[in-house]
């Protein structure tokens, strides 16, 4: 049995390692393909070859200015109860690779327009990308069945920011979500949002969304501005990959144990 087993561990070859949990979900979920180079992976992106972990070691800042694939997940996406934000690392979903969502949604604002479709957003029309459409669809859905039961809860989805809009993120060159047609801002009169507060009582985290909103969003695969140090409250983004913990590498499990 002994030598059974090592004849199966010495007959490993590269090509049958399997990729890591984060990139395994991303080929799920992004329709990317992979394969291992170098004693790694690398990520086919259009025309370009990624590697799904540079060897670079990142401070915070870093891991958002100039991602590579396992940054996406270095800060673990939390579900549950709201609660103030503290830790300064912690923006999980703000690393973002933009050659993956290139790939995915569309390279130029033409591409990403031309793949929009309009979807009733409980009573709002909204255009999203196709491919998130059912998304937002469910979400909606869930929403509607919401403020039926809680009235009060309409103002969060009423005088909506905005979906698509191809622009970099406020303050930087990195391009924002609403670039692919993939997150939605809701009433931006009740957001807080980091900017905003910067010449005032310092950038605090602060609040007014509802729980259930939040709820209904993350149960359909988006990520919330207000799970960030650097927040943004109407904010919401179709991240599924930061949702699904199998997408999570057990290393990462340890070290936040
Ligand atoms: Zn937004």
């Amino acid at each position: 049995m002994v030598g059974l087993a090592l004849l199966s561990l010495s007959s490993t070859s590269a090509a049958d390692v399997k990729p890591p949990a984060g990139l395994r979900c991303l080929e799920r979920l992004y329709g990317i393909k992979s394969e291992p180079r170098d004693g790694g992976f690398v990520a086919q992106l259009g025309k370009s070859v990624l590697p799904y972990d540079d060897g670079q070691a990142k401070n915070a800042m870093q891991r958002i200015e100039s991602p590579d694939l396992e940054d996406m997940f270095s800060e673990r996406y939390r579900t549950g109860p709201i609660r103030k934000v503290q830790r300064a690392e912690e923006d999980p979903g703000r690393a973002r690779v933009e050659a993956l969502f290139m790939q995915r949604y569309g390279r130029t604002q033409a591409a990403v327009a031309a793949a929009l479709v309009s979807v009733d957003f409980v009573g709002s029309r909204v255009r999203v990308h196709r491919l998130t459409a059912s998304a937002f669809r469910a979400v909606a859905h869930r929403l509607a069945k919401l403020v039926q039961h809680k009235p009060e809860l309409r103002a969060f989805l009423t005088g909506i920011g905005g979906t698509f809009a191809w622009r970099p993120i406020a303050g930087t060159q990195r391009r924002s979500a609403h670039s692919y047609g993939i997150a939605i801002d809701l009433n931006v009169k009740l957001a807080h949002y980091w900017r905003w507060r910067m010449n005032s009582a310092g950038m605090a985290w602060d609040n007014s969304y509802p729980q259930e909103i939040v709820d209904a969003f993350e149960a359909e695969g988006f990520i919330w501005g207000g799970r960030w140090y650097h927040y943004d409250t109407m904010h919401f983004e179709y991240r599924p990959e930061l949702l699904d913990a199998a997408c999570y590498s057990e290393r990462d499990e340890k070290r936040l144990e």
